[in-house]
């Protein structure tokens, strides 16, 4: 038994100190927003970590998506060929432009959109592909480039999960027309709220600048019909202090995770998703497949650790497509894989200061029932 709950996820955070004084500055400046210093320095650096082109902060990560998607500057009504297996804000954001999701399965070793399936949506409404690299596995992007390229396509991915994610050699960020990543304090980098566009066509770069910020251009001069996405320059300071620490989270989780792998390993009905050759991984989440040769229904598995205080997550469940606001709206072929996932997917607790002691706990729990 627990004698302390456990979160799914725990934000880090640099000491206080640290923090402290590094926004010591602000008081002298009184520069607390509006792409300062701060600001400039942090889009500088994740351009440089994530190993991107281009870069744009934004306000947090879901805005990142909605205006790209915006700038991109999509016919009304066009069709955007999605995945049900996400975090609601993909859908969202592609609804609020006042285009249609379409929904593609997924494949089930692991969540990723099935790129066998997305040909078979085309019509000649569609207009792009927002793919998510759910859990930072990272989609088929040779595959879903080709299919883009083929038909006129543009590819945005969601890589909210990702973040320091390298693919062949490359920042996952640099594939496809853009990505997004959100910095949100449950994320595996934060900026308390916060996200990026990252990007390689520098036109785009003037195009989210207007649409963070208003379309202001000059003290009498507004450009274009923009809003407001800005990141703030406390946000930013997080951001520069967490940065700092990144790769000693990342190492922590990795620990942590490697040892799920270990003592779940052989455990019958608890599958793993596959790990992509050729990825170095961020170890942001640890999801288990719960299937039938395990003694309990996902459900059952997920009261019972919650009520020893260890707090897991369904996610994602139930899938986007499925929620009362979108229910039978859009089209969607088959989602058969995603829907089997939605009910056995179960995403353990990972942070870095997981202590080994506390995930022994939890491997005991579940290998108790
Ligand atoms: C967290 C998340 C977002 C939204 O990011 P915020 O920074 O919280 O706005 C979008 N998509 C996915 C898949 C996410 O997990």
């Amino acid at each position: 038994m627990c004698n302390k709950k456990i979160f799914v996820t725990r934000s880090s955070m640099p000491t206080y100190e640290e923090y402290i004084e590094a926004i010591k500055p602000l008081w002298d400046s009184r520069w607390l927003t509006n792409m300062g210093k701060y600001h400039q320095e942090l889009e500088g650096k994740l351009k440089e970590y994530l190993d991107v082109q281009e870069l744009s902060l934004m306000v947090n990560g879901h805005m990142a998506l909605e205006m790209v998607i915006q700038a991109m500057d999509f016919p009304e009504g066009g069709e955007v060929i999605t995945t049900p297996f996400t975090f609601i804000s993909t859908t969202h954001a592609i609804v609020r432009n006042g285009l249609k999701p379409v929904f593609c399965d997924v494949k089930p070793e692991d969540g990723t959109i099935d790129e066998r399936k997305i040909e078979g949506l085309i019509t000649e409404h569609t207009v792009a592909i927002v793919p998510v690299h759910v859990y930072g596995n990272v989609c088929n992007v040779e595959e879903i480039q080709r299919i883009a390229d083929r038909y006129g396509l543009k590819v945005i991915y969601d890589a909210a999960h990702a973040f320091g994610v390298k693919y062949k050699g490359k920042g996952i960020g640099s594939y496809g027309d853009a990505s997004i990543f959100s910095f949100h304090a449950t994320k595996v980098f934060h900026t308390i709220e916060g996200g990026a566009v990252a990007f390689s066509d520098p036109e785009l770069y003037e195009k989210l600048f207007n649409l963070k910020n208003f379309g202001i251009r000059g003290e009498e001069l507004v450009v274009s019909v923009g809003a407001n996405g800005k990141m703030n320059e406390f946000s930013a300071i997080m951001g520069l202090c967490n940065l700092r620490h990144v790769e000693q989270a990342i190492a922590q989780r990795k620990v942590v995770c490697e040892e799920y792998e270990r003592q779940l390993g052989g455990v019958p009905g608890i599958r793993r998703f596959e790990k992509k050759p050729e990825t170095e991984r961020n170890y942001g989440y640890f999801p288990i497949v719960v299937g039938n040769e395990y003694p309990l229904k996902r459900d059952e598995l997920y009261e019972k650790l919650k009520e020893q205080g260890i707090y897991t997550r369904k996610y994602f469940y139930p899938l986007t497509s499925d929620q009362d606001c979108f229910n039978n709206r859009y089209r969607e072929m088959g989602l058969e894989c995603a829907r089997e996932l939605a009910k056995s997917v179960l995403v353990l607790p990972v942070y870095g200061e997981l202590e080994i002691e506390k995930l022994r706990e939890i491997v005991k729990s579940i290998l108790s029932f």
